[in-house]
């Protein structure tokens, strides 16, 4: 056994012990155990159960897992997580079946928000209705009365505003139209209610700010939901410093129970610089450290950066960030941001921006050498193949969401090409050229559920059931590849491979208990099994297994 010696009385008693496991320690020096010990929130022990039986005290709270699969606490390397939190309190529209009942799901939502707060989200698809004609407020105002909606279609671009939002925002048959929007009008020139892309911002901009109290919601509901699906790290980009504040003060009230690494947008650098804040500076509750930045848009809306034209859409190659411009003000925001020891997380999804953002890295590094900065692109979705060597021998770290691949799957060869798409999503050539990878969601963008991305990365099947052998197969990675990406490798990419992301003694008590071990099953059930408890530093935050 790790970490004691054989007289039992001379140590202090463990406080929770889980006994009779299957435990996958994601741990090289010992991969495998039955049971382990606790003390607070660090593990003391990892082994059999009659060894681990010597830590057992009066007080030592047991858990006997009944032989199931004990894994460390997910971590998720990418989620956008108070707006994820805030979303789970907003109307799904999404499989609304009909106008109906998309008012009816409006009028409920709008009856029981306070006043003074907008109606928001929905993700509606009128494509969905049985005949496919776009919402108007029309359909919603009866129901809504003084309280204002601005409900998005699920791509975002475009939102239904009722009369109450448009008069808030000083909208009438006079408004002008803006570049790059449409206020969608009636035959006699009023707006429907509808505003498309650039347009959205004239509703956007009369919609008060999150106030705190919401936003505490917002957070409460993450962590919660976190702990509901066996996540106990996140590392969330481009919080607001109010997002911070909020996670502040649920830490200092116990109720943060989900470990939160908080990366802000790179433009705002210096706030974290002046303070002197490095990497992964704060608790093991609440860090900071890192800022991300974007260099491309994204794949469905054909703005991520190409070296070539899209496939559907010859004439476009998609689009640079606004912080890209000029390439050379990013160069050097970076630079100046790694001077300050702070770590980099940039967004690029196109093979082009991602070639670009490793420019940038060599960069960095001629100039500062290489000191462990841990880069990282996230996404990295679709790779040219000659810049595999690159992204390892400048030890970037991949940030991907495997769920991407099997939802954006159905489509994405169409606009890449069959060639093009070979190294899409490619966690296998990561693997092989010795890239860390660390997995995530997006959330809310992707589900925040882990088991729905361990089921992609190993089965790789679209969701639309035409890839049953995975989509791109050569692609695919093992089981314990992708847990570890999970978990050790999230880890790694927030600078905590010390503290978190393997069930070692010494490490924080963050556990996860699964309904089912995923190592027995076929890979095509793994989405169905279920996280039954969630600890994290020690205690149960999810799940009722404790037996005394
Ligand atoms: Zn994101």
């Amino acid at each position: 056994m790790t970490g004691i010696n054989a007289s039992a009385h001379s140590k202090p008693f463990a406080t929770l012990i889980i006994t009779n496991a299957v435990i996958y320690t994601v741990d090289n020096e010992r991969p495998k155990a039955e049971a382990l010990a606790v003390i607070r929130d660090r593990i003391v022990a990892v082994g059999s159960s009659t060894e681990i039986d010597l830590w057992r005290g009066p007080e030592t709270k047991m858990i006997d897992a009944r032989g199931k699969l004990v894994l460390p606490g997910f971590n998720d390397a990418h989620v956008h997580f108070v707006s994820g939190g805030a979303q789970l309190d907003q109307v799904n529209l999404n499989d609304a079946a009909n106008p109906q009942e998309f008012a009816k799901r409006i009028a409920a939502q709008a009856s029981k928000t306070p006043k003074g707060e907008w109606v928001l989200g929905g993700r509606w698809d009128e494509t969905k209705w049985p005949k496919p004609q776009l919402p108007t407020k029309g359909l919603v105002d009866p129901v809504t009365s003084d309280t204002p909606i601005f409900v998005e279609r699920y791509d975002g671009h475009q939102a239904l505003a009722n009369a109450a939002a448009m008069k808030l925002a000083g909208v009438t048959g006079k408004t002008a139209d803006v570049p790059g929007g449409v206020i969608v009008r009636d035959g006699s020139g009023n707006p429907t209610g509808i505003f498309k892309d650039a347009a959205q911002e004239l509703i956007n901009k009369a919609i008060p700010p999150m106030s705190h109290e919401r936003r505490m919601r917002a957070a409460r509901r993450a962590v919660e939901h976190a702990g509901s699906l066996g996540v106990t790290s996140v590392q969330h980009m481009n919080p607001e410093f109010a997002d911070v504040a909020a996670y502040s003060e649920l830490a200092e009230k116990g109720k943060l129970a989900t470990r939160i690494y908080a990366v802000p947008i790179e433009t705002s650098w210096q706030d974290q610089a002046k303070i002197g804040i490095r990497h992964s500076w704060g608790s093991t509750y609440l860090r900071l450290g890192a800022v991300k930045g974007y260099a491309d848009g994204s794949l469905g809306s054909r703005t991520a950066y190409m070296f070539e034209p899209f496939a559907d859409e010859p004439a476009n190659r998609g689009l640079l960030s606004d912080e890209m411009h000029p390439e050379s003000a990013m160069r050097a925001r970076l630079m100046q941001a790694d001077a300050a020891g702070l770590q980099l997380r940039i967004h690029a999804i196109g093979d082009r921006a991602i070639s670009m953002i490793l420019d940038i890295f060599s960069d960095i590094e001629t100039e500062h050498g290489y000191h462990d900065q841990r880069f990282t692109i996230e996404h990295a979705q679709h790779m040219a193949e000659k810049d595999f060597a690159r992204f390892s021998k400048l030890h970037v770290i991949a940030s991907m969401q495997p769920y991407h691949a099997v939802d954006d799957g159905r489509w994405a060869e169409k606009r890449l090409g069959h060639r093009r798409a070979r190294f899409s999503y490619a966690w296998h050539s990561f693997l092989d050229h010795g890239v860390t990878l660390a997995f995530g969601t997006d959330w809310p963008v992707a589900p925040l559920n882990p088991l729905l991305g361990l089921y992609a990365a190993v089965t790789r099947a679209t969701l639309d059931g035409k890839n049953p052998d995975g989509w791109i197969p050569e692609e695919k990675i093992t089981l314990s590849e992708a847990v570890e990406a999970y978990t050790l490798g999230s880890a790694f990419a927030e600078f905590q491979e010390h503290e978190k992301g393997s069930i070692t003694p010494g490490k924080l008590a963050d556990l996860v208990i699964l309904s089912d071990n995923i190592f027995d099953l076929k890979p095509e059930t793994i989405r169905n099994v279920k996280v039954e408890t969630t600890i994290v530093g020690g205690k149960v935050i999810h799940g009722e297994t404790l037996n005394r």
